[in-house]
């Protein structure tokens, strides 16, 4: 395996990577900052493995530049930025890193709903600037309850139903919407229609495919609860960010908590920067040592089976769960 290359977009500390830099000939994009594409469509050419994140385009293009490649590992769930239809007709099998990462994304969008709602990261905003200056009051900064409120949760996958059960034991009444209802979940399955209109939090976590890309914009905003809120730890393709911006800045939903975004990253002068009551993440869904260190186990494993001609532990389109 020694003479296979493999080439890395992105950086993982060394002991992340196993056996993975000693078992190949290993190249890796020393920086930060995402890979230039340049850099990614001259490293491909000699490429028998990659091992990619959600910052690469992995598309067309850098398919028939990799005339070598036989293996994809991406160090993430989602793999909307591989064009999986056209790796698999080349013959190159596309590794991703589901499970291991579940109840990080499901705990951040509990933390993204408890800050929105309870104004922790407005509060600490307060404090911080020396805005603090009657010690308490019974109608100072109020925020709005999570537990016993109603969650709608879009997307009853992996992390759909991680949120679910940490709602239950919010003692919240639990909606869902998904394309096919899940029969083994304890929570209510309705249409998206009745969703809205009933939900004090709708809580994005679909994939991004074509039938959610832009599926959040100002009509489906128009029919949530004025007092609610939008979580997304999904992708920021799903909403229409300036529907969003325009139903925040109109008051017709109360707020939001977002963990990503159209275009990311965002900086200080975009609009939602600007709002109090929304809170922002800079995509942080699995970003804790203990799962990014699991995300990197499988991904190297992945790509190692897939150099090997051997089943990957999770292999998008196959059969694996
Ligand atoms: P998953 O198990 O594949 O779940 C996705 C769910 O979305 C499925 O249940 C699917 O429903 C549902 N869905 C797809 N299209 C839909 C539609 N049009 N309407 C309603 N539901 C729809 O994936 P997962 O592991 O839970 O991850 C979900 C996504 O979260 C990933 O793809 C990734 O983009 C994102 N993510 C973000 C972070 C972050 O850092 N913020 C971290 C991890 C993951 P059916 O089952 O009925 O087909």
């Amino acid at each position: 395996m020694g003479s296979q290359r493999v080439v890395a977009t992105f950086h993982l500390p060394r002991e992340w990577l196993g056996a993975l830099p000693d078992l190949t000939d290993f190249v890796e994009w020393g920086s930060e900052e995402p890979a230039p594409r340049d850099w990614l469509l001259k490293e491909v050419g000699e490429a028998d493995g990659l091992l990619c994140t959600v910052t690469d385009r992995v598309d067309g293009e850098i398919l028939r530049a990799a005339r070598r490649l036989r293996a994809i590992s991406t160090y993430s769930v989602g793999y909307d930025h591989i064009d999986v239809g056209a790796a698999r007709a080349r013959g190159i099998r596309v590794g991703y890193t589901p499970n291991v990462l579940t109840d990080a994304t499901a705990d951040l969008a509990f933390a993204l709903m408890l800050a929105v709602s309870r104004r922790v990261v407005e509060g600490d905003r307060l404090v911080r600037s020396g805005g603090w200056r009657i010690p308490w009051s019974a109608t100072f900064m109020l925020g709005s309850e999570v537990h016993g409120r109603t969650i709608g949760i879009i997307g009853m996958g992996r992390i759909g139903r991680a949120i679910a059960r940490r709602a239950a034991g919010f003692d919240m009444k639990v909606l869902y919407s998904s394309r096919t209802p899940k029969p083994d979940v304890a929570a209510e399955y309705v249409p998206l229609d009745a969703l809205l209109p009933r939900s004090d939090f709708v809580v994005l976590a679909v994939d991004l495919n074509p039938s959610t890309y832009h599926m959040v914009d100002y009509g489906f905003l128009r029919r949530m609860r004025r007092s609610a809120y939008l979580v997304n730890v999904s992708r920021g393709k799903v909403i229409v960010e300036r529907d969003l911006i325009r139903a925040l800045e109109e008051g017709i939903i109360a707020g939001a908590a977002l963990d990503v975004f159209e275009d990311e990253p965002i900086g200080a002068d975009h609009p939602l920067a600007r709002m109090n009551n929304v809170v922002l993440t800079p995509h942080l869904g699995s970003a804790t040592v203990e799962t990014r260190r699991r995300m990197a186990e499988v991904a190297v494993e992945n790509l190692l089976r897939g150099l090997r001609g051997d089943p990957m532990l999770y292999e998008v389109g196959s059969e694996v769960p």
